[in-house]
């Protein structure tokens, strides 16, 4: 039952990668009033209305309360002793690599940091990774291989000073509402803003100039600029001699993909005037901010058009300076926490990767005795691994990949095969996975939870309770312990608290660190618990006897590559995995809706939420609905290679010829045959592993 404190408490935002600081104050019956943290530096006192909603969210009615073995409610003892015996059988049968986890950007820091050590130092395998792969691996490896380092140079107040912000691939407007609103801000002061996106949405509505660019072109887009940019005065000859290489080349693969403006702009399907206005707009606009997120990053190709971004600003040397640089923008509340603790199967903790100098430094600091050697499997190949019968123990937290995975219903199918399923969440509702599981762990959920999360501009803020966890659901670092304990690591996994956690992470991101890597917070390796409850807003890097968090990184053009000099990319020919055809002719391009929030477990709770768009729906262009004669209101099939769904038809202008929209929220469960996942194709991006989820060719038809 709920907690009767009525004490107002000072937590984040569960959604979306803004990460707004706001305050929760219970209402002593189990629900609360939440409104923005006006001293939070992310928001300033504003919330959207999924933030402001939050209070609508906090009903029990479909919470998982009890641990359950195969279908049947048992005590934490024996869920907890099933699932170490099942590990420990599995690894003795098969090895360590027959063994996987799979984690959620909605986990917190400390949750993230416990899986990824008992994974990565005691069992020995690689295999964890997250559903931030779907989010922001294109722009980790973009920026990996530019910097040397997973860094986002700039901080939300550049937004306030640009001059210029450009938006590719993402619909602020919905997604990230609260920026949206910095960024008008900006703009009523006289900052243009650019919107770069096949679809005319809100976040186009309120710019200057819209580019409805042809999916899979930005590459094209930004190799055109690049190109402009060679010849123009603003090339930073200095800055490049002194703080990059490989600028030849990589001008000279921009010059084949674009070997003119009229053919890119061509390429691109963008009126000329307007392909020329962005790029003079561009060029004479010191400060400007180019923002990125899901439309660059959920793509075959994500990673060559982050460093086609990234090429452009190091051309100019507009990088990590007041109110110019490129932006990465996070879909998810912790995308960026899981990334500091090593939460992609490519990835060690804090930042280091699978050198044997990390991986022998990893593993003295947590003193493991079986250190993976190398990367796991990144979350599609993890999930075909379940398929095949490689992985044949899973563990799935706080994440529902039969719904959001791309060819859903495969992974449906995998996880029926597996020798052990564990899940822990803190939803009943989950469509798709729980009737699988062999062991089921009731997680503690956000108002209950405590620990820390990271935003899009590097700011760690905590997350803290206000409510007790309802019937015997528990924390996600408690049970990953627990069970790490029963699996003979109790010395490694004996934590009092989150804030021993987190004081652990802080000493080994400082752990012979001197300076090598970005991510650093060793200011925090002594905290306890007290000072870890009262810890403010800060952001990474803050070393040992650092006062304060850095705002802006690369300001002195000095990077994490091995002679601290920047790369530029010569990136790959732009181009579709896959082509519409007779059988497929429309690209289907999907995303999120401003009201609901992934798969709906929390905003669906919400009708306020549920106000604003009640259905599952597919936007298409008044030509194309004519074609293939589907009417506005009626209801369309869907059909990909993979799957099919059955969605309203929304028929609209915003929408661009032979392209569809639909959002990924809904699910069987919720609204019939609505799982959008299931039509995505399992096509990736060789470098990130992200999937393509932006342009999958499908047909249709009415329903
Ligand atoms: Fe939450 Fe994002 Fe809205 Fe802020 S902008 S209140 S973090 S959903």
């Amino acid at each position: 039952s709920a907690s009767p404190l009525k004490t107002s408490v000072k937590t984040t935002c569960p959604y979306c990668g803004v990460g707004c600081g706001i305050i929760a104050t219970p209402d002593g019956d189990g629900g609360a009033t939440v409104t923005g943290d006006a001293e939070h530096p992310a928001n300033f006192g504003r919330v959207c209305v999924k933030g402001a909603a939050l209070g609508e969210t906090l009903g029990l009615s479909r919470r998982l309360l009890h641990p359950a073995v195969r279908g049947v409610r048992a005590s934490w003892d024996r869920a907890i002793g099933e699932a170490a015996r099942g590990l420990e059988e599995t690894i003795r049968r098969h090895g360590p690599e027959s063994v996987a986890f799979y984690l959620s950007g909605q986990l917190l820091t400390e949750d993230y940091y416990v899986a990824n050590k008992l994974m990565k130092g005691f069992i020995g395998s690689a295999n964890v990774d997250t559903n931030s792969r779907l989010c922001m691996a294109s722009s980790v490896a973009g920026h990996k291989r530019a910097f040397g380092s997973d860094t986002v140079p700039n901080a939300y107040a550049d937004l306030d000073l640009a001059d210029l912000i450009v938006l590719t691939g993402s619909n602020a407007a919905w997604c990230h509402p609260v920026l949206h609103q910095r960024m008008q801000d900006a703009r009523q002061r006289g900052a243009r803003i650019v919107t770069i996106d096949p679809r005319r949405t809100a976040t186009a509505d309120d710019s200057d100039l819209h580019l409805p660019i042809a999916p899979g072109m930005d590459s094209v887009l930004f190799a055109a600029l690049l190109v402009e940019i060679s010849k123009s005065a603003v090339l930073a000859h200095d800055y490049m001699a002194a703080h990059t290489s490989g600028f030849e080349a990589a001008l000279q693969r921009a010059r084949e993909i674009a070997p003119d403006t009229e053919t890119a702009a061509r390429r691109c399907d963008i009126p000329l005037p307007d392909f020329r206005t962005f790029i003079d707009w561009w060029i004479a606009t010191p400060r400007t901010i180019t923002c990125y997120s899901q439309g660059v990053n959920q793509s075959a190709q994500g990673t060559d058009k982050v460093n086609a971004i990234l090429n452009c600003h190091l051309a100019t040397g507009r990088i990590g300076k007041t109110g110019s640089g490129p932006f990465s923008l996070t879909g998810q509340p912790n995308a960026m926490g899981g990334r500091e603790v090593g939460g992609l199967a490519n990835q060690l903790a804090a930042h280091m990767g699978f050198t044997d100098a990390e991986v022998d430094r990893v593993g003295r600091f947590w003193n493991a005795p079986r250190m993976a050697q190398r990367e796991g499997l990144k979350a599609v190949d993890m999930f075909d691994a379940v398929g095949s019968g490689r992985i044949k123990a899973l563990w799935i937290m706080c994440t529902n990949p039969a719904v959001s995975l791309p060819d859903a219903d495969r992974v449906r199918r995998a996880l029926a095969k597996l020798d052990l399923l564990i899940v822990s969440d803190a939803n009943a509702a989950i469509d798709g996975i729980l009737e699988n599981a062999h062991v089921i762990m009731p997680a503690a959920a956000w108002s209950e939870k405590d620990g820390t999360v990271t935003n899009s501009e590097r700011r760690i803020t905590r997350q803290r309770p206000f409510r007790a966890p309802p019937g015997e659901a528990k924390p996600d670092w408690w049970m990953t312990c627990e069970v790490a304990r029963r699996m003979g690591f109790g010395a490694a996994f004996d934590y009092a608290g989150p804030h021993e956690i987190f004081a652990e992470h802080a000493a080994l991101s400082a752990f012979e660190n001197n300076g090598t890597r970005d991510f650093d917070i060793g200011a925090q390796a002594g905290l306890d618990k007290q000072a870890y409850d009262a810890m403010a807003p800060f952001q990474w890097p803050m070393p040992a006897g650092a006062a304060a968090g850095a705002e802006r990184l690369f300001a002195d053009g000095n990077f994490f590559t091995p002679d601290r000099k920047a790369r530029f990319i010569a990136i790959d020919a732009p181009g579709l995995k896959a082509a519409p055809s007779r059988e497929r002719p429309l690209l289907l391009n999907t995303g999120r809706i401003r009201d609901q929030w992934h798969t709906m477990a929390r905003t669906g709770l919400s009708q306020r939420l549920a106000l604003h768009i009640a259905e599952p729906f597919v936007e298409i262009h008044p030509d194309d609905a004519g074609r293939y004669g589907v009417t506005d209101g009626g209801y369309a099939s869907l059909r990909s290679d993979y799957g099919s769904v059955i969605l309203k038809v929304v028929v609209t202008e915003g929408q661009k010829r032979g392209m569809a929209f639909a959002p990924i929220h809904w699910n069987d469960m919720t609204s019939g045959r609505a799982r959008v996942g299931a039509l995505a194709q399992g096509f990736y991006d060789p470098v990130s592993g992200q999937p393509e989820m932006k342009a999958t060719p499908v047909a249709i038809e009415p329903a």
